[in-house]
């Protein structure tokens, strides 16, 4: 096999420099034609016919063969050959047809041209094989002078060429429809942009190097171009600004693509996608071939459906910044610490999660406004930052950090050290102050959720002790924890499956000796048969906000079973009822009292309510309104435990009571010191109000009591708190 380059020199200096690229290219941008024909000498006048000569401004390269073997073996190893001159009758007398039969049936020389010589003129192939065979020209060799071959190689080159657009041009779009669906499954923006380098490569068939995917915000936000993905030699610039690139070729490109808002062909490839939310992206390639027509075609289509493809990804970004940032500070937000803790593999050494709570931040927020609060949290964050390399940082409330990180950095030293100076806030100094829960994560593992209840336990448990310090979280404060949440579940079950109930403590007029009243005293039993003190449970259900159905339900039975102490007859006693602070602060508390009261058919004058001085502690002025109307129903008030509050003098401006109860602290000490009893008796005479004493155990008591002036008093001296049986039974006997 011989082949001869039509200019053999510049073919040996390429074989020589190898793959030199400015010969290659010409090297490549020739036509390849391949003679076959058995007579050296067909080669040699084809060779002299057609030297020199360029079609559509390339010159033509011939390849020889002297056999259909050598023929097919060369069609099969060298690409792109446009056209085959050939000659029909070889070793055989149509050992050319045979030689086209078998290259049609190679794969990819559809676009393959063939003509066909021969010296025979009255030997001509039928029709129908040229049609089958899609031979493109039959011509005897005398017919093909040196300008006929040049018209036939040139009509045969140009149907090859657009041939192999078209062939370009579909597995062109397929590649973009490839590109496209796997561009779509990416999820993430720098994911995406990566994937439209790649592919955009891949479509230009050219090495993924030097490719810059630039964006700028939003309408609102048309900020200077960000690297967002890059390949080869620049992709230590991802994540940078366009400015950093130190290329003012380049960078002027993409700056124009954007100011022009299309894609250029010049200096290199700069390929334009704008989106429907007003993102724009920049494609760079760096290229020297000039870009054909039909494949700038291929690029609009790909640059439309890349469009489509970023304006899913920005959306889905921005669902999972929502859900996953914070929208001030740009830092994980709950969600994701959450998903971090549970995620976070058991590396080495000592972890720690922390909550650093600001203190009185919702104070500064009031009183300096919202951008100063805004300024705060910044810079707490700016601190935090700076100080902590290898946690992670996030925002898990208003004004609530989540640290995550070595307990040589997450530690209550070195985070209370971070708040020893003040911090620079719009041009002052402020002190900032912060409590901090920690939990000491368990090596090895990775930590649970339960690590954030844990953390903001031992924060509560921080507050509790002292502002500005930091509690680690304890084995102990769990089981506390723990005890606490299975007497909340069984404050619920008992709501639902009615387990409390009422006792009822008789109150005695020290006047008459005889009943008074009684005051209503909540029971409950738990599922294991234990009476459980409402000294503890009442806090519970008040903290957890049940303590307003419980409080109804206490309001209803007392009146119901005060309608059925009046049916018997006992008409003259006075309902006493714990009422707690939350109950009263439900905006239709007095409604739903006067709707009890019509309900069992009681007169409110037989009603009285106790409630504690601390009831009047936030807002008094509301407090006495809300008191004052519950009077004017004609219900009385009475103050419980009276005394033992520190404002209990001052509070009687906002109490509009008509009791006070002495506690039953003052009773007990009565024997030794009676003064306090004293002063509230005291006291209840000179503002007109009734005096009750609680606690009541002694018949001394009851006639120190009674000898002072007391009107009314309660105690085990007369009775213990009775179950309703038990009530009616007692009142039988007192009353005979
Ligand atoms: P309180 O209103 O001061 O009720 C008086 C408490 O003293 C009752 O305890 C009663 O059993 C107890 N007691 C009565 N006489 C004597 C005595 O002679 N000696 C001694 N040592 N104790 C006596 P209890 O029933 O355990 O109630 C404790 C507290 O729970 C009540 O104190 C009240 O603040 C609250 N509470 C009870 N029931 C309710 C309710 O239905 N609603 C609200 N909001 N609080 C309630
Ligand atoms: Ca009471
Ligand atoms: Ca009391």
């Amino acid at each position: 096999m011989n082949v001869i380059d039509n200019n053999e020199n510049e073919y040996l200096s390429i074989l020589e420099d190898s793959v030199e690229t400015g010969l290659e290219v010409n090297f490549r941008k020739s036509w390849k034609v391949l003679v076959v024909d058995d007579d050296p000498d067909v080669h040699k006048a084809t060779d002299f016919a057609l030297r020199g000569l360029m079609i559509e401004d390339r010159p033509i390269r011939l390849i020889h063969a002297y056999s259909a073997a050598e023929a097919l073996k060369l069609i099969t190893d060298t690409r792109d050959i446009a056209v085959a001159i050939l000659d029909v009758v070889m070793e055989t007398e149509d050992a050319g047809l045979a030689v086209i039969r078998q290259i049609r049936q190679l794969p990819g020389s559809q676009s393959l041209r063939i003509i066909l010589r021969t010296g025979q003129p009255g030997y001509a192939p039928e029709l129908d094989t040229i049609r089958h065979f899609d031979i493109n020209d039959y011509k005897t060799k005398s017919e093909l002078t040196r300008t006929r071959l040049y018209t036939s190689l040139t009509t045969a080159i140009r149907s090859y060429n657009q041939m192999k657009k078209i062939d370009e041009m579909r597995s062109g779009l397929e590649m973009v429809v490839k590109a496209s669906t796997e561009l779509n499954q990416k999820r993430g923006l720098e994911l995406f942009a990566a994937g439209v380098v790649e592919q955009l490569c891949a479509l230009l068939n050219i090495e993924p190097e030097g490719l810059i995917c630039a964006q700028t915000g939003g309408p609102e936000d048309k900020g200077s171009p960000r690297i967002i993905a890059a390949a080869g030699r620049y992709s230590s610039l991802i994540e940078q600004p366009l400015t950093n690139l130190d290329n003012p070729a380049i960078r002027g490109a993409i700056e124009r693509c954007l100011r022009e808002m299309c894609n250029l062909y010049d200096e290199g490839l700069s390929l334009y996608f704008s989106t429907k939310n007003g993102g724009e992206l920049v494609a760079f390639v760096e290229t020297d071939e000039r870009i054909e027509e039909n494949n700038r075609h291929l690029l609009e289509v790909f640059g439309s459906n890349m469009a489509v493809g970023f304006d899913n990804v920005v959306l889905y970004e921005r669902l999972r910044d929502q859900a996953y940032l914070d929208p001030l500070l740009r830092i994980p937000n709950l969600n994701k610490m959450l998903e971090l803790i549970s995620e976070s593999p058991g590396i080495n050494g000592d972890r720690c999660f922390a909550v650093i709570d600001i203190d009185d931040f919702s104070s500064i927020n009031d009183t300096l406004g919202h951008e100063f609060g805004d300024a705060v949290l910044k810079e707490v964050y700016r601190t935090l930052r700076d100080n902590l390399n290898e946690s992670v940082i996030s925002r898990i409330n208003s004004d609530t950090f989540g640290l995550l990180g070595p307990a040589s950095e997450v530690n209550a030293v070195k985070l209370l050290a971070l708040f020893d100076s003040p911090f620079p806030i719009q041009g002052n100094e402020l002190r900032i102050s912060a409590t901090i829960g920690l939990v000491a994560l368990e090596k090895g593992k990775p930590a649970d959720p339960e690590v954030l209840k844990n953390a903001n336990l031992a924060l509560k448990q921080a507050k509790h002790t002292k502002r500005g310090s930091a509690v680690y979280f304890s084995d102990e404060m769990g089981n506390i924890m723990r005890d606490r949440i299975h007497l909340l579940r069984g404050i619920r079950s008992a709501i639902e499956s009615q387990k409390f109930f009422l006792v009822y403590q008789p109150k005695i007029s020290l006047d008459t000796g005889k009943p008074s009243g009684l005051e209503a005293l909540l029971r409950w039993q738990n599922e294991e048969g234990e009476y459980i003190s409402p000294d503890y449970f009442i806090p519970l259900a008040e903290q957890s906000g049940l303590m307003v159905i419980i409080g109804n339900h206490v309001l209803r039975s007392a009146c119901w079973q005060l309608s059925r102490l009046r049916e018997q007859g006992y008409t003259s006693l006075v309902m006493s009822i714990n009422v707690s602070q939350l109950q009263l602060q439900e905006a239709d508390f007095v409604q739903g009292l006067e709707r009890i009261l019509q309900d069992y058919n009681v007169p409110p004058d037989k009603i009285e309510l106790e409630i504690t001085e601390s009831i009047a502690a936030d807002d008094p002025r509301k407090t006495r309104d809300l008191l004052l109307k519950i009077r004017e129903i004609g219900v009385n008030i009475a103050i419980d435990d009276f005394g033992t509050g520190f404002s209990s003098l001052s509070i009687l401006k906002y109490i509009p009571a008509g009791r006070l109860k002495i506690d039953r602290s003052f009773i007990l000490e009565m024997e030794q010191d009676d003064s306090i009893a004293r002063i509230i008796l005291g006291l209840g005479r000179n503002l007109g109000m009734m005096v009750t004493a609680e606690g009541v155990e002694t018949g001394d008591q009851y006639c120190a009591l009674r000898d002072l002036g007391c009107q009314e008093a309660q105690g085990w001296f007369f009775s213990k708190p009775l179950e309703e049986e038990a009530l009616y039974k007692w009142l039988r006997t007192v009353f005979g």
